[in-house]
């Protein structure tokens, strides 16, 4: 089987996990501390803060904003629940806005419409690895007083109009065993605001200032030096993982005829998190799905109900159509796109998609 993921773990990570147990410091440290050092200035950004994980992440740049009951956020429909699930922990509302049907993102035209005097934030999601449209979500939220916080988990390195994902008001990233830069479990936020990076340094550790003073009211979202060290021996890595991504993609591009085949829009880098193609008209997504996995091909639906028809958030907002991320959720299918795939298993997959 040609697994949709496939996280890469050489002898170096096997080392540097080793070298941490030896140590004797398990839990948020020296590696740590480089950790973010580094991850910060591969996003061009002044401050990084690890945490344990992208909800995590999501959860105190809301908490660090001072996002909460009576508030509302507006975010897409599309994505992962977690995205959805962090604003509802802090008690504000979640307003879902549609996507667009080229780049599976938020649509930034239907933005504005949706603000109301109840708005703080502004929440898109870099969906597969493509970057939503940031310059201009900064825009409005400039224009409107709002903050930005951009759900990078899937789009560490990706870029729009030349700056990178993580560089606009707060980033949030997720190094969760699938994602392109993996730690197993672990997140990462990113700012340029001193300010913003002190409180989720703080809410991270119990609002904690010095040992056993509380200033605020935080959590446990610390960062392993075990994740630490992995994140490490990953960032050696991940420009060429990026890199054979990339190939990945332009080869299925080229050889994918019989189906929907994604795009990037000019001034946008995608890193190809997943690759996704759309399967609609006479063939049916669910039957290819089957045929590819009879072929050997695994292949993953991200994701197969919209978060506004989730049963977990009935009644939490009202019975609204949101008829492009609807449609979408129903012919999305990404296929294996990971940088260990061989060019005997690249072509197996084009030969494949392409016969059905
Ligand atoms: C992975 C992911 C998250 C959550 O990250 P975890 O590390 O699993 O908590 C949030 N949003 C998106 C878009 C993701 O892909």
């Amino acid at each position: 089987m040609i697994a949709i993921s496939k996280p890469y773990i050489g002898e170096e990570e096997k080392a540097a996990v080793l070298e941490v147990l030896e140590s004797g410091q398990l839990s948020q440290g020296p590696r740590t501390s480089l950790f973010e050092e580094r991850f910060a200035k591969m996003c061009g950004v002044d401050h990084a803060v690890a945490v344990s994980s992208g909800t995590a992440a999501l959860h105190l740049a809301l908490l660090a904003y001072d996002i909460g009951p009576g508030d509302e956020v507006i975010t897409t429909p599309f994505t992962f629940m977690a995205t959805v699930n962090a604003i509802l922990l802090t008690g504000a509302k979640p307003v879902l806005v549609d996507i667009d049907e080229d780049t599976f993102n938020i649509n930034l035209d239907l933005v504005e419409a949706a603000i109301t005097p109840r708005t703080k934030a502004i929440m898109p999601v870099d969906l597969y690895g493509l970057m939503s449209d940031m310059t201009r979500a900064e825009e409005i939220a400039e224009k409107y007083g709002l903050k930005l916080i951009e759900d990078a988990c899937q789009s560490f390195l990706a870029t729009c109009r030349g700056r990178y994902a993580g560089s606009f008001g707060a980033g949030a990233f997720s190094f969760y065993a699938t994602k392109n830069l993996m730690t197993g479990e672990g997140g990462m936020i990113t700012t340029n605001d001193a300010a913003l990076a002190e409180r989720c340094r703080l809410l991270r550790s119990h609002g904690m200032t010095r040992r056993y003073h509380h200033e605020i009211l935080g959590l446990n979202y610390r960062m392993t030096e075990i994740q630490a060290a992995l994140g490490l021996v990953q960032l050696d890595r991940i420009e060429g993982f990026v890199e054979q991504r990339r190939a990945n993609a332009a080869y299925l591009n080229a050889k994918i005829e019989s189906v929907h085949t994604p795009t990037v829009p000019p001034g946008y880098e995608h890193v190809w998190h997943q690759y996704t193609v759309r399967i609609n008209g006479e063939r049916s997504r669910d039957a290819s799905l089957q045929k590819l996995a009879e072929a050997g091909i695994g292949t993953g639906v991200y994701y197969p109900v919209p978060v506004h028809c989730q049963p977990s958030l009935r009644g939490v907002i009202g019975d609204i159509r949101l008829p492009v991320a609807e449609k979408l959720a129903g012919e999305v299918l990404s296929l294996p796109i990971h940088p260990q795939l061989t060019p005997d298993e690249l072509g197996t997959i084009a030969a494949e998609v392409n016969r059905l």
